[in-house]
Order: C-alpha cells, then sequence, then structure tokens
C-alpha cells in the first residue's frame, strides 16, 4: 500500500503533489478532531440526557432536579430547577476535552422568561450595563474562609435579545446591591449572546475566582471556577458521571 502510494506520489506533478499534501493534511485535521470528539464523548454522560429533556417532553418529570432548600450542611441552594444537564468539568458537545463546561446547565421546564432563577447565596450583585442576560454576585467563601468567590448566572434574556428576563430589581448598572439568599433574580432564557444561535432554555451557572486584585476572572475558563458540588451538596462534577435528576449527596 504505502509503495504503491509512493509510487504514484513521485509521478505527480508538482502541484498535484502540493495538492496531495494539503489533502492529507486536512484530513489528518478532521480525524484529529474526530478522535477529540469521540474521546470527550467517552468521558460524559450528559448529551443522552438532554437529547431526552428535549425530545421526550414526558420525560422531563422524570429528570428534573427540583430543590429549594439547601441540601443539609451544605451553604447554596439550587438557583433554578430543572435538568442538571451539562455539569462541571463537562467535555460533552458543544465543548471538548480541550474546552470544558464552567458551570452547570439547568434545563428548565417552562416558556422563555417563565423559570425562576435565585441567588444561591447571600452577597453582593453586580450587573454591568451591557449585561443583558447576566448577572453576577460577589460572596464571601462560606467554605474557605477570607476568600472572594462569585456566583455567575446567564442566558436570561429571550433568544433574539431583545428581551431581558432578569428582574426589574436590578437594571443594567447595577453595583454592589445586597441580595439575601434564593432572592429571585429573574427566568431562564434562550439568549446565548449571540441573537444568530440561540441555545435550549437554561440557566448556565458557575462559582468563579477571584483575581489577587479582588475582580472575577473570566469564567469561561473552567480552570477559573470551582467545582460547585461541595457548595451544593449535589454531585454535579463529571468525573462521577451521576445519573440524573441529581439529588442531595
Ligand atoms: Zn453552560
Amino acid at each position: 500500500m504505502m509503495k504503491w502510494l509512493r509510487h504514484h506520489f513521485t509521478r505527480l506533478p508538482w502541484w498535484g503533489k502540493v495538492i496531495t499534501v494539503l489533502v492529507g493534511l486536512a484530513g489528518a485535521g478532521c480525524g484529529g478532531f474526530a478522535v477529540l470528539t469521540f474521546y470527550s464523548q467517552s468521558l460524559t454522560n450528559s448529551t443522552r440526557y438532554i437529547r431526552r429533556w428535549f425530545d421526550d417532553r414526558d420525560s422531563r418529570s422524570e429528570l428534573a432536579t427540583t430543590r429549594r432548600e439547601t441540601c443539609f450542611a451544605a451553604p447554596f441552594v439550587l438557583p433554578s430547577n430543572g435538568l442538571i444537564g451539562l455539569l462541571w468539568n463537562d467535555p460533552a458537545a458543544p465543548y471538548n476535552l480541550l474546552k470544558r463546561h464552567s458551570g452547570i446547565d439547568i434545563f428548565g421546564d417552562g416558556q422563555p422568561g417563565t423559570v425562576p432563577v435565585y441567588a444561591a447565596y447571600h452577597g453582593y450583585l453586580t450587573r454591568y450595563d451591557d449585561w443583558l442576560a447576566t448577572v453576577i454576585i460577589r460572596h464571601d467563601d462560606p467554605l474557605q474562609s477570607g476568600r472572594t468567590i462569585w456566583t455567575y448566572y446567564t442566558h436570561m434574556a429571550s433568544r433574539d435579545g431583545t428581551t431581558s428576563y432578569i428582574a426589574d430589581a436590578f437594571p443594567p448598572g447595577t453595583s454592589e446591591v445586597w441580595v439575601s439568599q434564593g432572592t429571585l433574580l429573574g427566568y431562564q432564557g434562550e439568549y446565548s449572546g449571540n441573537s444568530l444561535m440561540p441555545v435550549g432554555l437554561h440557566l448556565h451557572f458557575s462559582i468563579v475566582k477571584s483575581d489577587p486584585d479582588g475582580s472575577f476572572k473570566n469564567e469561561s475558563r473552567v480552570g477559573n471556577t470551582l467545582d460547585p458540588s461541595p457548595y451544593l451538596g449535589m454531585d454535579v462534577n463529571i468525573k462521577n458521571k451521576p445519573e440524573r435528576p441529581i439529588h442531595c449527596r
């Protein structure tokens, strides 16, 4: 086989050699991406639950976590009800091994703008001027005293980005407003930040680390976030591939 290939390759004109090499490299690139995707999917069980949630509405009551109190001694309350679909550090699509999910995605059962989102813990809420769908709350870390952490909530707007579902109490430009645990922050939406690429109805929730200057780190990188499991008292780390629905542990 190799001998045959080499024989034909040497007989190609120079441009034929260039095209052959380029096609070969493109093929290797696609193959590498396919292997990465396939291997990533073997490390997660999330995709099938999310697919079932959207394909079979009757399954929703069996898949949803509905919990409005904290789990035993855990400090945080689950910020919304629904299927906890994508988990922390999850490589499920559209993420992969090289870019893992930084929080948890809670897929609510209802119309956009109707599934409530609550503060997981008390702290100081900020919403920047240009934040249509997002709020962030600063906390003293209840599990490591002296450390500042942040909880981040997003996708709270309509799919086309015309309507924000954030509660009226927190208009754009809100800075460091005290909220208690369980305060209504808004409602789940489908806005991804790009009106041309909406997401399925859910809340993205993450726990973000602080920079040395006290500001929050870029939450889209999983290394800048914390495993929410000990804060929620629920196993939401993909490492253990927990069955859904997820319960208090
Ligand atoms: Zn997410």
